[in-house]
This record gives structure tokens, sequence and C-alpha cells, in this order.
């Protein structure tokens, strides 16, 4: 029996690293007043900034690319991914789009007015500030133990089903439909389970509330329901995928997570109650809704990209990625989320870096530092980007199917040199902040 979890494909097209000294990175950071953003590609080694748009497609999407229908109403390209959806998620009525928040600018659009309340377990950011912007509250039911980073129970994803059911019979009549966000992104890559899902779907329509899915990661959230959840071991990630939308209204995805493209995006859904309102604003901004703002080839490269996500040797892998590097870096003492979610990892910065105050920002600290002695981008979650942070964290985001073991382990293996020298790293000051987003566009000095 083997015991090393493979990455089970080969290599057909390669992109060379790029390596730099430590030098050139120290001056490449001073010209980018130390915020990781202002960084080029071409001067990181290992880009964990997201997993968003960042997967490599396989030679069967680039071959799919190559016989696209690249007409403007009805193509056969639209035909063929409207299929897949129906047969992976089961929703019959497909509207295309150039990306999850083009779904959610659309679907909100129509459905969300002035003083509505919109709950689900975390609102990812675009998701809130979508909802938000229509004069709506975007509300978090997420259970406690998603709150805590040490917590290890096994679905930290989950929404909290008695706060849920308070707030539907409190609110019902201002709630145009409900959502939950598979996998959590914001509480970690934090699976919802099974039990929760139809639990949740329960509630919302005993208020008669629709209920939509946030499915960017609903192929992990899967798996991570068959590794982890009682009884479902023995069922296929592609049926658990299926029980998973079995009780809800639609879904919006981003297609640049688990459909394993670089753009695109869609709203599905089962019945046809909203489907030509929303058409009509789709047209306004997005395209024809045989398109909806892609080629026809991005149709083609998310129609193999969502039956592959569900090979389950490819998720056994994914999901391996960040257990791994959740059980190595804890080993060397640096403390993580636990448990290990399904794209990220994050690292406890403000607990590893205990003499750093939040006021001069332990995650940016870190972030640079992995960067300065690596080449690895990461993306500060703490108080670079919230006043008032919770958490100082850093994330790497692990892209699909590019990076391989040799690269965490080696990866590990610098980091292993850090542990004994962190009391030597400074906070820093931020010396241009910005109004808004500021973690994109901020500079620092060293402290
Ligand atoms: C990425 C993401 C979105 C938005 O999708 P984009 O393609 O980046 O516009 C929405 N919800 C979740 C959970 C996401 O991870």
């Amino acid at each position: 029996m083997h015991r090393t979890i493979i990455e089970p494909f080969k290599i057909k097209m390669v992109e060379p690293l790029s390596f730099l000294t430590r030098e050139q990175r120290e001056n490449l950071l001073i010209e980018a007043g130390y915020n990781l953003f202002l960084l080029k590609s071409k001067h990181v080694t290992f880009d964990f900034l997201t997993d968003s748009g960042t997967t490599a497609m396989s030679s069967a999407q680039w071959a799919a690319m190559m016989i696209a229908d690249e007409t403007y109403a009805g193509s056969k390209s639209f035909e063929k991914f409207q299929n897949v959806v129906n047969e992976v998620m089961g929703f019959p009525y497909v509207i295309p789009t150039h990306q999850g928040r083009a779904s959610e600018r659309v679907f909100f659009g129509h459905l969300v007015k002035k003083g509505n309340k919109v709950p689900s377990n975390n609102h990812f950011d675009t998701t809130r500030a979508n909802i938000e912007y229509l004069g709506a509250e975007a509300v978090d039911l997420v259970i406690d133990e998603g709150k805590d980073p040490k917590n290890t129970f096994p679905f930290k994803g989950n929404i909290d089903l008695k706060k849920l059911e308070d707030f539907c019979r409190t609110h019902q009549t201002q709630i145009p439909f409900g959502m939950i966000t598979i996998t959590n992104n914001t509480g970690g890559g934090q699976p919802v389970s099974l039990e929760n899902i139809k639990a949740c779907a329960n509630i919302y329509h005993k208020y008669n509330i629709p209920f939509i899915i946030d499915a960017c990661r609903f192929a992990e959230n899967s798996m991570l329901i068959k590794q982890r959840e009682t009884n479902q071991n023995h069922k296929s990630v592609a049926d658990i995928a299926r029980e998973t939308f079995a009780d809800a209204d639609g879904c919006l995805m981003s297609a640049k997570k688990d459909a394993m493209s670089n753009i695109g995006g869609f709203i599905a859904l089962k019945t046809n109650n909203w489907l030509q309102s929303l058409k009509n604003l789709l047209i306004l901004t997005e395209g024809f809704p045989t398109y909806g703002g892609l080629a026809a080839r991005d149709l083609e490269a998310m129609a193999v990209g969502l039956k592959e996500v569900l090979d389950e040797s490819y998720l056994e892998y994914r999901i391996a990625v960040s257990r791994y590097m959740v059980e190595k870096l804890n080993a060397l003492g640096i403390p993580t989320v636990l448990p290990a979610g399904g794209h990220a990892v994050y690292i406890d910065a403000k607990s590893f870096l205990p003499h750093i105050p939040s006021h001069q920002f332990p995650g940016q600290a870190l972030a640079v530092e992995l960067y300065r002695r690596e080449g690895i981008r990461t993306c500060e979650i703490g108080s670079v980007m919230f006043d008032n942070a919770a958490m100082e964290l850093v994330r790497l985001a692990f892209p699909r199917r590019v990076y391989t073991q040799s690269h965490f382990d080696y990866i590990i293996e610098g980091l292993g040199d850090l542990v004994p020298e962190k009391a030597q790293l400074r906070g820093f000051k931020m010396v241009y902040k910005p109004e808004a987003l500021r973690h994109f566009t901020a500079r620092f000095e060293p402290l």
C-alpha cells in the first residue's frame, strides 16, 4: 500500500520559476513600499496570493477550447456547458457570467431591495459588498466554533441553525433569499456538512425563503464531507455534490475556483421563475444569455473543468496539500488556523510573533519575511486589511495543479531557518493609508 498521495497528473507544458537573490528581493520590497500586491509576478517564485483564476488547465480543457463555437447567439458550446452544469448540480437553467461577482451583481440586482437582509454562514467580501451596495444587510451566522482558530471541529463552516431559525422568524418578510457559502472562504476554507446544508434548506423553506448556495468550492466541500462526515464515505463525490444542491433553489458560482478555469462564472437555477428578468439584466452589462461576458472557449473550459474537478484522485491530492502544509508548519512551531481547510493555509501571525503588537502589523511582517527569504507571495488578512481585526493571519492560497510536493518541501525547509530567528523580525508603520480597500495600495516602512 502506498502512503504518499501524489499529484495525479503528468506535466506536458512547463513555465520556469523565477529565482532572485535575497538582495534583489530586498530592493524590490523597498520599491514596492513593502506591499506584496505591488510586486511584479516575474519577481515572485511561489505565488500563493490566491487560488482564483490561477488553475493550470488540462490538455482536455485546451483541446475543448479549440472546438468552441464562437457564435453570438445559440452557441453549441453554451448547450454543452448548460448540460454539464445540470448533470453536476441538477440545475437546468444556467446563465453564464464573466466571474462570480458578475453573477452576484445580476442576481442581487433583480432580487435585493433596500432594507432587505440576506443571511449566510459567512458572506465573501464581494458578496457582502454587492448586497450592501443595494442598501441591504449581509448577515453572518456561522457557528461559534468557526470563529475560534484553535478549535478542530471538522465543519467550522456550518451555519448556526438556532440563530438562523430565530433570524428567519423575526425578519421573514425582509429576506429575499438565504445563502450558504461552501467552503466558507472567509472562515478559512472550512467545509459545511451535508447535514447542515439540508437543515439550513429546511429552515429557509419553512419560512418560504429561497435557498441559494455560493458554490465556488463545491467540489472541495464535497470531498471534505466524504472524508469527515459520518456515513458519507461510501458515496462518490459526484453523488455528494448532487445531494448538496438537491434542496437548493439555485447557486452562484465563480468558475475561477472549482470550475478549474482562468475566468468565468454562472448563475444556475432549479426553476425558470426569475430567468427572464435575470437575462434582461445580464444583457445590459454582461452580454447575450448564451455567452454572458465570455468567449465560447471559456464556456468549453468550464464545461470540462466542472467534470474534472470531481475526480476523486484530484480532490484527494488537492485536500492533502493544505493538510500537509498545516502539519509541517505546526511541527516547525508555526501555528495555523485548524483544522486544514480546502484551498488555503492561514498562519496565525499574532501567536507566532507575540513581540509585534497588532498596530505594527505582525501579519505584514511575516508576509514580507516570507517573500524576502523564499520569494513567496502571500496575503495578510489582519490589521492591514481591517480596522479592529480579530485575528492577524497570513494566507497561503494554493493554485490548483500548479505546484508540486517538492516545491512545498523546499518552502518548508526554508521556513525551518526562519523559526529560530523570528525574534529579530520587526513590525511596520503604514506610511500611505488609502481610504478604502487599503491592503491593495498601502505603503509601509519598517520599524
Ligand atoms: C471568489 C469568490 C467569489 C467572487 O468570485 P469572483 O470570480 O472573484 O468575482 C464569491 N464567493 C466566494 C466564496 C468566492 O471565493
